[in-house]
């Protein structure tokens, strides 16, 4: 089967030519209809310090977002049929851990993420655990599917403290934060400030339901977010950009007593004014990776097919695995909204 893999450190991706990896007892093997492609993943294709020191061992299949179909199925495997069509929950679990027995099992440090440290989704087929499959709804949308992975990233940013009524600021409008936009509107966050450099990313924003867009290369984000909140400055601050300014910035714009949710990935440690910012704020910080199991996905479900939410509106482009460079060059520019991969290259009606 044809499959993206790093092959050493440095920059790129190469398209290989290699074996459908044989399901265990407990794993089935999946027909990958979409992979999308996610931020990390652009971390990984430059291969920046990050990358370098959290990536598993090369070569490596990549890409973790995906909706995929069920064809093989180890001998243990009971309650997921042929044919199914599942969302992949991408981090995977040890399960005996004293983490996993916590109920934290996105937090295992045991079993590893898809396409960090597991062959990964831009492929023709993957071989995953089957207990990490979340079944898609009847005729759900295959980019719906796929992009309930990183909805859920959003959802849990905005699930971790109250929003309704609250002042809230998010930094970064890439797609996690266009589809943190859209989970912090459903969830009542008002008024809804969001500071992003790229126009077009703003403008998505304002259509998605933003009230206020910044921009953070004119603006001075704390005294712009002061003004907008009358002087209160933001209850809620939701850093999905990585960039370290952003996330001074935005700790200056906060309240007291304020919230602060982490998901952007700063490539490198971030200097920051603890005392002022956070201590004598009595702000509280809450890191998110991955999603709740299962909280979070029935979350998203609830989201996209009760109160019509749905991320696959983000899709710009699709393309198949041979296009992989046009595809990644797209992504470093900021041009694009969500990209997807089509590796059995039929393209979908978003
Ligand atoms: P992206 O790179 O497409 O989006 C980042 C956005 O931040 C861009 O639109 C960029 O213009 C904007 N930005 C840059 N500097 C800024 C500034 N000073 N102020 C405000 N905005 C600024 O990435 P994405 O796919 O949207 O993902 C967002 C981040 O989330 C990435 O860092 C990604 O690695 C991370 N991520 C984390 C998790 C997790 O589990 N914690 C999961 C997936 C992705």
């Amino acid at each position: 089967m044809k499959a993206l893999s790093k092959n050493e450190r440095g920059k790129g991706f190469s398209l290989v030519n290699q074996p459908v990896r044989s399901p265990l007892p407990d794993e089935v093997v999946l027909k990958v209809l979409v992979s999308t492609i996610c931020g990390s993943d652009l971390h990984l294709w430059e291969w920046n310090d990050w990358a370098d020191g959290f990536v598993g061992s090369l070569p490596l299949g990549v890409g973790h977002e995906m909706a995929g179909e069920v064809v093989d199925r180890g001998g243990h495997v009971e309650g997921l049929s042929i044919g199914a069509q599942v969302s992949v929950e991408t981090h995977f679990w040890c399960g005996s851990c004293a983490t996993c027995q916590r109920g934290l099992f996105h937090l295992c440090a045991a079993g590893g993420i898809l396409g960090f440290h597991h062959d990964g989704a831009f492929a023709e087929y993957v071989t995953v655990p089957a207990r990490n499959c979340w079944g898609a709804k009847e005729g759900e949308n295959p980019l719906t599917t796929s992009l309930k992975e990183p909805f859920g990233n959003a959802v849990q940013t905005c699930d971790v403290q109250p929003l309704e009524g609250r002042p809230t600021l998010i930094t970064g409008a890439g797609p996690l934060g266009l589809m943190t936009v859209m989970a912090a509107k459903a969830r009542g966050a008002y008024p809804l400030i969001v500071s992003e450099p790229r126009s077009e990313r703003r403008e998505k924003a304002s259509m998605l339901g933003a009230d206020i867009l910044l921009d953070p290369s004119s603006d001075s984000l704390p005294e712009a977010v002061w003004e907008a909140t009358e002087g209160e400055g933001a209850e809620v601050l939701l850093e999905l950009s990585g960039n370290a300014d952003a996330l001074r910035n935005g700790m200056a714009a906060l309240a007291p007593g304020g919230d602060i949710a982490l998901l952007g990935l700063p490539v490198r440690s971030v200097e920051m004014s603890l005392n002022e910012d956070v201590i004598f704020k009595g702000a509280t910080i809450r890191g998110i990776t991955g999603r709740l199991v299962w909280e979070t996905w029935k979350e998203v479900d609830r989201l996209i097919h009760h109160q019509r939410v749905d991320p696959s509106i983000l899709v710009t482009h699709q393309f198949p695995l041979e296009e992989h460079e046009e595809a990644f060059h797209l992504m470093e520019r900021g041009v694009s909204g969500k990209i997807a991969f089509l590796p059995h290259g039929e393209i979908i009606d978003e």
